[in-house]
């Protein structure tokens, strides 16, 4: 963010709130006021990590931030983001969204050039690369770096006087600019996190560009040419994004309403209630329910401080999250045939119980319906489903599922059903559907990769 006339830290901190979805297992802000650049990071929620005391002195005009999900590099403290290091041409500090597939590659260059890392996570891999990049300006260093890096990165850059939003020429992970209202510019992950702060002229910052924000007008630089084929994950409209949040355009909520009523032409059901699994699963199930005439109600009451258990990082956090996090509303559902839409099933930790509740709540059927194909593939691209063991849909034939989950019936959105719905039929990445990767999978891109040497 470049906020010349306004609290930039503070405003950072509610764009971070905005993305907390992304992200739960540490936050981080930086700040410049010119001369000095100030850092804060910790572990948890944006509101742990941060507190009044923490942002009264972090004064100047740009600022990046950060909410750590972790993909590469395990979940502790020292790899929250921003990274921050003094450099050749004075303080740099880098926040990372995706995954860089040649990481191991990189990273052994580095240290066989003697630069030393105090972390596991490719981010630092990227921010040291940054720090002895060649060129004249940080435009050109970022430039010649960006031309290096396979794989998905959405980045913000900050130095003393400045900060870049960068994307790789794929476009895996989203990233867009808006107008402050004050004065100056931000950038974020997702439209919504800027609709949160105020900005006006959304724009996407296009594949392959770095939009430097510290001038009264953008500066777009295309330093690396976009690829002849995109890769926008397509499950950032399935899941990941807010639905309030464009993503390629479109508005990921109706997005996923399209998939639902796409699920309820592919998969019908004879049934008396459509439910959905909260919050990524209404869309689809309000879709659902209009494309096949059976009424929408709730069926689960979420509570929404526990955060979405996918994103934790442990198996056993994830266990434990599922009955933490929801009730279920028994009037709506004794004696009811229930369909129930949930946006995906990645491990199969969360379908079983919350099945299990649908009955116990007095379900007389329950037929589960997903508004994505079974995830058969590993992402290394960013998001945290690194390896094929800990896929179900991968050990698991749909039927085997089914069973496991003790669903009356259990049914997929076709791959063709699930790019209908987003309206696209090229430009998108869905890897860990079909196995059609960009890059040859290396070992290299694996989370816990880096750790062996590290603890
Ligand atoms: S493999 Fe799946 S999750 Fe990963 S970037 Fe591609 S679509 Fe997104």
């Amino acid at each position: 963010m470049y906020a010349p006339s306004d609290d930039v830290a503070r405003l950072t901190f509610f764009g971070l709130h905005a993305l907390q979805h992304r992200g739960q297992e540490a936050a981080g802000i930086a700040v410049s006021d010119c001369n000095r650049v100030r850092l804060q990071k910790g572990t948890g929620l944006v509101t742990a990590a941060f507190t009044e005391e923490k942002l009264a002195p972090m004064r100047g005009s740009f600022s990046i931030g950060h909410t750590r999900y972790s993909t590469t590099g395990s979940s502790v403290a020292r790899n929250a983001q921003p990274f921050l290091v003094e450099t050749r041409h004075g303080p740099l500090a880098v926040s990372h969204n995706g995954n860089l597939t040649n990481a191991g590659e990189l990273r052994n260059d580095l240290l066989q050039r003697g630069i030393g890392l105090a972390s596991s996570s490719d981010s630092e891999v990227m921010t040291m690369m940054l720090a002895g990049a060649e060129g004249a300006s940080w435009e050109a260093r970022i430039g010649s770096a960006m031309a290096s890096w396979e794989g998905a990165f959405s980045l913000t850059v900050l130095t003393r006087n400045n900060v870049y939003a960068v994307r790789d020429r794929w476009g895996y992970r989203p990233l867009s600019v808006g107008q402050l209202p004050g004065g100056g510019h931000a950038a974020a992950s997702e439209t919504g996190a800027l609709h949160t702060i105020g900005c006006r002229a959304i724009r996407e910052v296009q594949p392959g560009e770095i939009v430097a924000l510290g001038h009264p007008a953008l500066r777009v630089i295309q330093a690396v040419p976009a690829a002849d084929e995109l890769a926008r994950c397509v499950f950032e409209h399935v899941y990941f994004s807010r639905p309030d949040s464009f993503w390629d355009g479109r508005s990921v909520h109706a997005v996923r309403q399209r998939l639902g009523r796409e699920l309820a032409r592919e998969a019908p059901v004879v049934a008396d209630l459509v439910v959905a699994v909260p919050d990524s699963g209404v869309p689809a199930a309000i879709g659902y329910s209009r494309e096949s005439g059976i009424e929408f109600n709730d069926g689960f009451i979420k509570n929404r401080y526990i955060g979405r258990t996918f994103i934790e990082p442990t198996q056993s956090l994830r266990r434990q999250g599922v009955a933490l996090k929801f009730n279920v509303l028994a009037e709506n559902l004794r004696g009811r045939r229930t369909i129930v839409i949930d946006d995906s099933i990645v491990r199969g930790t969360t379908a079983g119980p919350l099945v299990k509740m649908l009955r116990d709540g007095g379900a007389v059927e329950v037929h589960v319906r997903i508004t994505c194909p079974p995830i058969r593939h590993p992402c290394f691209m960013g998001v945290d489903m690194g390896t094929h063991e800990e896929l179900i849909a991968y050990r698991m034939s749909v039927e085997e599922i089914r069973a496991h989950i003790g669903a009356n019936s259990l049914s997929f959105l076709s791959l063709e059903g699930m790019m209908r719905g987003v309206g696209r039929e090229r430009g998108y990445c869905h890897a860990c559907f079909s196995g059609e990767y960009q890059f040859e999978p290396v070992p290299s891109a694996k989370k816990a990769e880096f750790e062996a040497a590290i603890v």
